[in-house]
């Protein structure tokens, strides 16, 4: 999604692109998520996570789960993320993702006003999310978070659990409460990166899928290209790192430091006979559910378990069972599809968009965790706004790669 969208921007300025993307464009976690474009969504290292560090530890049952795998980068991101629990730096990454989460509403808001294709607009939908909760703790949480939402320009709402369940019959009674965010967007991603895709290709790009990029030809002076599979060299005046968890090591084969770790989450698509109509994110287990064509989506869990794609069952089970505390009928409901994907955290929860350092026309964005597809407008607008050496439209000091380094 990074990498699309920063194209899409770059073509807009009359740059000639050409997409190396390793994968099919079925697998990254852009076409397998849960499709909640959700500015103002808060970040995962928070105060609450930090005293409860050990329990996530140890307990494969919670939403976000470590398992016992310590190696020294691991370590090193856990004390990162530590300090990102503590108040002052969350409220510093609050801020920040707010102010990025504004203007990439603005965004999504005028692709879909100005110039989306037909194949685009059918995979957004402006129908709105809610966040629901089952206990009273869980909700005075949510009604603090509204608090600091509507400080921050974005518009919600608290309603009780008869009220949503006037509004979406599907909602169990045990549900108190809902938050409800009216400017969120709905998304089938598969769906809508294929539309992106196609939309670069009639803009005159070149995407090519299954073409691994093994390392840059680029240093302090001058951008040569990069190197694909077989020694091939393809060549580029300006380059984008735009891939997800996989740029943490690209990076690092360059000297350069972009620490992430890949958080996996999964998928299930169930056959539910009566869906409920409004997508949501259950906030005591955060699966999120959305109701596509193909079934209805339960996505989430968090799991530091290293590059890789096994699937744990129990980690799956957990997004069925969190998901059937709110929502009936999700119990028993058949099993279609089953899938995993890696986000690229940082221990900040601060994305990574700017020049690489020492490293002259090589630009990188990644680095958005759990707001990939949110954030995806506002990093195309900044690395294009960077890479033409105009005014940004936020400060982008907080998402520089010279903070490792
Ligand atoms: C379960 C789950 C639910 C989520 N729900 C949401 C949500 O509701 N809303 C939201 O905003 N975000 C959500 N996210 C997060 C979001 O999916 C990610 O932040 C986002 O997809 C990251 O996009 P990306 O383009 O950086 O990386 P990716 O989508 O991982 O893409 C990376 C690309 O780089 C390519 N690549 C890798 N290495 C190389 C190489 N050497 N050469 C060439 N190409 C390479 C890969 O093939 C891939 O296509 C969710 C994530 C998960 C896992």
């Amino acid at each position: 999604m990074i990498g699309l969208l920063t194209a899409r921007e770059l073509l807009q300025r009359g740059r000639d692109v050409l997409v190396l993307d390793a994968g099919s464009g079925e697998g990254s976690a852009s076409s397998g998520n849960a499709g909640i474009i959700a500015p103002g969504h808060f970040p995962i290292a928070n105060p609450r996570q930090r005293s409860r560090a050990m329990k996530l530890l140890l307990d494969p049952e919670s939403p976000l789960y470590i398992p016992p795998r310590f190696n020294i980068p691991m370590i090193r991101w856990l004390l990162g993320f530590r300090k990102a629990c503590l108040p002052r730096n969350y409220g510093h990454a609050v801020e920040v993702l707010n102010r990025m989460s504004n203007v990439s509403r603005d965004g999504w808001q005028e692709l879909m006003d100005i110039d989306a294709t037909p194949e685009m607009l059918a995979a957004l939908h402006p129908a709105g999310s809610i966040e629901v909760f089952c206990e009273q703790e869980t909700g005075d949480a949510a009604s603090r978070d509204a608090d600091t939402l509507r400080r921050d320009g974005f518009e919600t709402e608290l309603i009780d659990g008869d009220e949503l369940r006037r509004r979406d019959p599907a909602y169990s009674d045990e549900v108190l409460g809902a938050l409800v965010h009216p400017g969120h967007i709905i998304t089938q991603p598969d769906q809508l990166l294929r539309a992106i895709e196609d939309d670069i290709v009639d803009r005159g790009a070149v995407v090519r899928h299954g073409c691994t990029v093994q390392r840059m030809l680029a240093d302090r002076h001058a951008c040569h290209g990069v190197i694909v599979e077989d020694d091939r060299m393809i060549e580029g005046g300006t380059i984008v790192i735009a891939a997800g968890i996989w740029s943490d090591g690209i990076a690092r084969d360059h000297g350069i430091r972009v620490p992430m770790q890949p958080a996996k989450g999964y998928h299930v698509m169930l056959d539910v006979d009566e869906p409920p109509t409004i997508a949501c994110v259950c906030r005591e287990s955060m699966v999120a559910v959305n109701s596509m064509p193909g079934g209805v989506r339960l996505a989430g869990t968090l799991e530091l378990s290293g590059i890789n794609n096994r699937m744990v069952r129990r980690r799956l089970d957990l997004l069925q069972q969190g998901a059937s505390r709110c929502i009936r009928g999700i119990e028993d409901a058949p099993v279609l599809e089953q899938w995993t994907g890696m986000r690229p955290c940082t221990a900040d929860g601060l994305p990574v968009i700017g020049p690489m350092p020492e490293m002259a026309g090589t630009w990188i964005a990644t680095g958005h965790g759990m707001m990939g597809i949110t954030l995806g407008p506002v990093t195309a607008t900044l690395l294009a706004q960077m890479i033409h050496d105009e005014q940004t439209v936020m400060d982008t000091v907080p998402m520089s790669a010279d903070r490792f380094n």
